[in-house]
């Protein structure tokens, strides 16, 4: 069983899209006649009504390691408390444990230790779909299907009206750039039809979280350079996501960190420094360093922040 939870999390990692890989992942347990270490509660709980704008999040003590590394703890007593409609910027060196944590919350994997809740229930308590249906995904990558335009936003949410798919395009700052092309809306995308930039795909993925109007939004932001009106508009809609609901951002971007209410450094599966860009900067610790080699357009000193 734990090489089929290997696959998954291979599987989702290459995907890069998670509630693709959900759906991929149940169709290659049925092919391979196995069964997913992680099971439906046979008694899954309600998500209690909610009554803020955006999830609650809590990790308590989480220690997890993955299956085929059982000696490696890729998070390690992890404790982290998210305010409904809290943005948190997640950053720490590659191997830090950032892309664990959004699977964990996912529920991917269960943890050795600890728990994981939203809006205070355990996430092993819910329905699969009760739980991922409450959380919205954009990649670091997006995945374009062989589909029209319309169609690729309205897999975000399968049902929504087309006026629903504009509405969302139109935040999503997508609307625009998919008017102007040959067919519009009913424009063929991908491999064989037209293909997008990365900060259009970008906005595609945004379009769809906008569409399934999650009230927990995880953001693993694009490393790769965008030109500056896509950085822009990417940018714009990022900020029209985040409105009214919690978010999780694995963060590349100054701009990002410096709007985020909260940063969180993690390093070797463990938090080891949490505040503001500018607290943080002046600790003058693992994040000083990261920021300074990260956002390299910017001076990160301790003295240029308060000047
Ligand atoms: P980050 O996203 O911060 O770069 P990850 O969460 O991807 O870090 O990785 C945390 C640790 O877990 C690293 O040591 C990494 O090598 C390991 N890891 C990540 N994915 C897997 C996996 N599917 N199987 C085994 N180990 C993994
Ligand atoms: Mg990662």
């Amino acid at each position: 069983a734990s090489i089929v939870a290997g696959a998954i999390g291979a599987l989702s990692e290459v995907l890069g899209e998670a509630q693709r890989a959900a759906g991929a992942t149940e169709r290659l347990l049925e092919l391979l006649g196995a069964r997913s270490e992680i099971q439906n509660p046979a008694h899954p709980k309600q998500l209690p009504q909610r009554t803020a704008a955006g999830a609650a999040v809590a990790l308590a003590d989480v220690n997890f390691s993955y299956p085929s590394r059982p000696d490696t703890a890729a998070l390690a007593h992890l404790d982290l408390s998210i305010r409904p409609g809290e943005t948190v910027a997640v950053v720490g060196p590659s191997g830090a444990g950032k892309s664990t944590l959004f699977q964990l919350l996912l529920r991917f994997y269960d943890p050795q230790s600890g728990a994981i809740t939203l809006d205070g229930v355990d996430v092993r308590d819910l329905d699969l779909h009760t739980l991922r249906g409450a959380i919205g995904i954009v990649p670091q990558d997006t995945i374009i299907f062989s589909a029209d335009a319309m169609e690729n936003i309205r897999y975000g949410r399968a049902g929504a009206t087309d006026e629903e798919v504009i509405a969302a395009a139109k935040m999503a700052a997508a609307h625009e750039f998919i008017e102007r092309l040959p067919q519009g809306y009913r424009s063929f995308l991908g491999e064989r039809g037209v293909r997008l930039s990365g900060g259009q795909r970008q906005r595609i993925a945004i379009a769809r979280a906008l569409l399934k109007n999650p009230p927990l939004l995880l953001l693993d932001e694009a490393t790769s350079a965008l030109d500056a009106e896509s950085e822009r508009l990417v940018q714009a809609a990022l900020e029209a996501a985040m409105v009214g609901r919690t978010t999780l951002i694995i963060a590349h971007r100054l701009a990002t960190v410096q709007r985020a209410d909260r940063i969180i450094v993690m390093e070797d599966g463990r938090i080891v420094e949490t505040g503001t860009h500018a607290s943080l900067v002046a600790l003058g610790g693992v994040y000083a360093n990261l920021a300074a080699l990260q956002f390299h357009h910017v001076q990160v000193t301790g003295a240029s922040i308060d000047r």
